[in-house]
C-alpha cells in the first residue's frame, strides 16, 4: 500500500472511532494480564463473563493465590483450555509476587518469561496499560493486514514487523485497536462487509463482497460468495416473472 494510502487508511479509522478501546474488562495491570491470558482462542465476551465475578475477589496476585487453582478453575471453566490457563495464572501470580513485588513489569522480554504469556499477550498489556506503541497481531489483525495489503506477511511476527514500519508514528498507539475492531466487526473472516467498509477503495482484497440484491433488477454476483449470489439471482428472476 502506498504511504499516502496508509495515512488515509488510519485517518479514516481515527475519524470513525477517535478513542478506540479494547473490549476485555479489567481493573488494573494484573487483571488485564489475567484477562489476556484467558482470551487465547476465546472471545472477549466469554472472558468478560467469567472475569466479572472473579476479579471482584481476586484482583491481585496475592488474592489469586489465596483463591487457589481449584476455585479459579470453577470461575473460568466456561473458557476453552481453562485447565492450562488456570495453572498458568497461578504460576505467573507466584512469580510476580516472588520476583516483581506483585507488579506487572513493563518489559516485553520479562513478560514473555511468564507462564502462558507470549509476544501477543505481552504486546497487549504493554499497549493498553503502559501506552507503548506495540502491535499485538491476533487473528483479526493478521487477516485485515493481509487482505488490505496494509502489512502483508505469512506469520504474525512478519505482519507485526511490517506494521511497525508502515504505520505512521502518531497512529501507532491506537493502530492495534482500530485493526482488531475493524476485523471483528467489518472485515470478518467468513463474510467481510465490503459494501459498507470505509476502507473499500484503499483495500486490495480481490474477493471483496458486494451488495447482494438491491432490487430484482440489480443483482451482482459476489466473487467471494458465488453460490449465494447465484441463488439470489434465481430468486430475483422468479420474483420478476
Ligand atoms: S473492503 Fe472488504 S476485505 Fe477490504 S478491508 Fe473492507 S471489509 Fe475487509
Amino acid at each position: 500500500m502506498k504511504p499516502a494510502d496508509v495515512v488515509e487508511f488510519f485517518d479514516r479509522l481515527a475519524a470513525a472511532n477517535p478513542d478506540p478501546r479494547g473490549e476485555l474488562q479489567f481493573i488494573n495491570a494484573y487483571t488485564l494480564l489475567v484477562a489476556v491470558v484467558l482470551s487465547a482462542q476465546a472471545t472477549d465476551a466469554s472472558v468478560n463473563r467469567a472475569t466479572e465475578p472473579l476479579f471482584k475477589i481476586a484482583d491481585t496476585p496475592t488474592k489469586m493465590l489465596k483463591l487457589g487453582e481449584k476455585k479459579l478453575k470453577e470461575y473460568v471453566r466456561t473458557i476453552g483450555l481453562y485447565n492450562t490457563k488456570a495453572k498458568n495464572i497461578i504460576r505467573l501470580s507466584q512469580i510476580l509476587i516472588d520476583q516483581y513485588g506483585s507488579e506487572v513489569p513493563a518489559d516485553r522480554d520479562i513478560l514473555q518469561t511468564l507462564p502462558g504469556v507470549g509476544r501477543k499477550t505481552a504486546n497487549v498489556v504493554l499497549n493498553i496499560v503502559f501506552r507503548h506503541p506495540t502491535m499485538a497481531v491476533d487473528t483479526h489483525i493478521f487477516r485485515v493486514c493481509n487482505r488490505t495489503g496494509l502489512a502483508p506477511g505469512s506469520t504474525p511476527d512478519k505482519v507485526e514487523q511490517k506494521l511497525e514500519k508502515v504505520v505512521p508514528e502518531d497512529r501507532k498507539l491506537n493502530a492495534h485497536h482500530w485493526l482488531i475492531l475493524h476485523g471483528r466487526y467489518i472485515c470478518k473472516a467468513r463474510k467481510p462487509d465490503c459494501p459498507v467498509c470505509i476502507l473499500r477503495d484503499l483495500c486490495r482484497y480481490k474477493a471483496k463482497t458486494m451488495a447482494e440484491v438491491d432490487d430484482a433488477n440489480m443483482v451482482t454476483p459476489s466473487p467471494a460468495r458465488p453460490r449465494q449470489a447465484r441463488t439470489a439471482l434465481r430468486r430475483a428472476r422468479r420474483r420478476g416473472k
